[in-house]
């Protein structure tokens, strides 16, 4: 999430976790350069800053992706302290140490039958997951290592393992966004294996690939794996919110992979990727974000495995959520507001420049409704937006709230 500010200091000021006063000793000149970085930064315009969340926080929160309400339900918050009662706080070491709970297997099982694959690994992030995805996948093999061809807004996690894929010998080759058919024309030299990598919902404009021509595309080399992101996807699309594989007819495929977030819908934090048994187990024995890695904490994966039963028991949160989205969107665009479609939870909403996306965040904030914030260089010149996620458990009240505040506040 882009959170600047354009009015940021020339220099580093403090982040909340820092000491006030000098800090250390001994001389700073090797980051000296840092200033002058963070100085040029500020300049463009392009300062990040955390951003605070109280405990006990007053605002409406559509900047979020707790989609389904779930981050702070009873069930899942119980079910984090006693996992963290019955394991400790965290895991203590690699899975394949010491840190293999029968937590992790049973949530590996649990969301291994909720999408109809044959298995599934959890890790510490999605970003760890998509990391083990696609490196563990595009290794050399025997010399031999596969064409790797991905859409162009995929997630920077995507993009991180297809640079590491890269410097393993893999040949890299970019689709325009969400066109099949360029996709297509990128696997025409494909030879012994070739990876097709996309997101499904995309995270900025939260608009779904065609997956199903995805898959025809890969099927027809008759050497490519179908590797998707499904972040935004588990929890809130397809029926019952089971995801993009069951809502493009491919629950059950032995030639795709997906991984997911457990910090999205499940309201917790860790990540999975989910496949055919083999693929499985290559990541157990190779993925290093895996093997390196210290195992999922027991709270997340407690956490993480009530919140995918809550989902079970309760269906209907994944519909809500959607239809909130759809309310959003047609509200705004009522209120002459240019706005996407959502396939998803996520709708944008179009500002005229980068400075007025930043004003109009701040004056919806300041009317106590958050809401999330993209501009250069995280999307192209003359496309920021405001970032609004719908959530399962908005009542009528807020959605009206929401659709007043950032209408009445839109630059002009
Ligand atoms: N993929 C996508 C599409 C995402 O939006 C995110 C989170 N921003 C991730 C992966 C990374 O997941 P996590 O936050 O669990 O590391």
């Amino acid at each position: 999430m882009d959170s600047a500010a354009s009015t940021a200091p020339p220099r580093p000021w403090p982040l909340r976790a820092e000491r006030p006063g000098p800090a250390g000793s001994g001389p700073s000149l090797p980051f000296a350069w840092l200033d002058g970085a963070a100085r040029r930064r500020a300049e463009a315009g392009l300062t990040r800053r955390t951003v605070p969340r109280p405990v006990d926080d007053a605002l409406l929160d559509l900047a979020g992706n707790d989609y389904l309400g779930l981050l702070r339900h009873p069930e899942v918050v119980r079910a984090a302290a006693d996992a963290a009662h019955a394991w400790g706080a965290g895991t203590g070491g690699s899975r394949l140490v010491t840190g293999d709970t029968e937590l992790h297997g049973e949530l590996e099982r649990e969301l291994a039958d909720f999408y109809g694959t044959e298995a599934a690994l959890v890790f510490s992030s999605g970003y760890a997951a998509n990391l083990a995805m696609v490196t563990a996948l595009a290794a050399p093999d025997e010399g031999d290592a596969p064409l790797v061809v991905c859409d162009r807004y995929n997630h920077a996690s995507l993009i991180d393992a297809t640079r590491l894929a890269k410097a393993s010998g893999a040949r890299v080759t970019v689709f325009d966004h969400a066109d099949p058919g360029h996709a297509a024309a990128a696997l025409e030299g494909a030879r012994e294996r070739a990876l097709l990598l996309s997101d499904t919902v995309f995270s900025v404009d939260g608009d779904l690939t065609d997956v199903a021509a995805l898959a025809e595309t890969a099927r027809g080399t008759g050497v490519t794996a179908l590797l998707l992101d499904d972040a935004h996807g588990l929890g809130v699309v397809g029926p019952g919110g089971r995801g993009t594989l069951t809502l493009a007819g491919l629950r059950g495929a032995r030639d795709v992979v997906v991984s997911v977030t457990l910090s999205k819908s499940l309201g917790a934090q860790g990540g999975a990727v989910l496949g055919p048994r083999r693929v499985i187990r290559h990541l157990v024995e190779t993925a290093r974000t895996f093997v390196f890695d210290t195992g999922l904490a027991p709270a997340s994966a407690g956490a993480a495995l009530a919140a995918l039963r809550v989902l079970r028991a309760e269906p209907e949160r994944a519909d809500a959520v959607r239809g909130r989205a759809m309310e959003l969107s047609r509200g705004l665009r009522e209120r002459g507001l240019t706005v996407s479609t959502p396939d998803a939870a996520v709708v944008s909403v179009i500002a005229p420049s980068r400075e007025s996306a930043l004003a109009w965040r701040s004056a919806c904030l300041e009317a106590g409704v958050r809401v999330g914030c993209f501009r250069p260089p995280s999307v192209p010149d003359g496309r920021s937006r405001l970032r609004l996620t719908a959530r399962a458990t908005l009542d009528d009240a807020a959605v009206r709230r929401v659709l007043d505040v950032v209408s009445t506040t839109r630059p002009r």
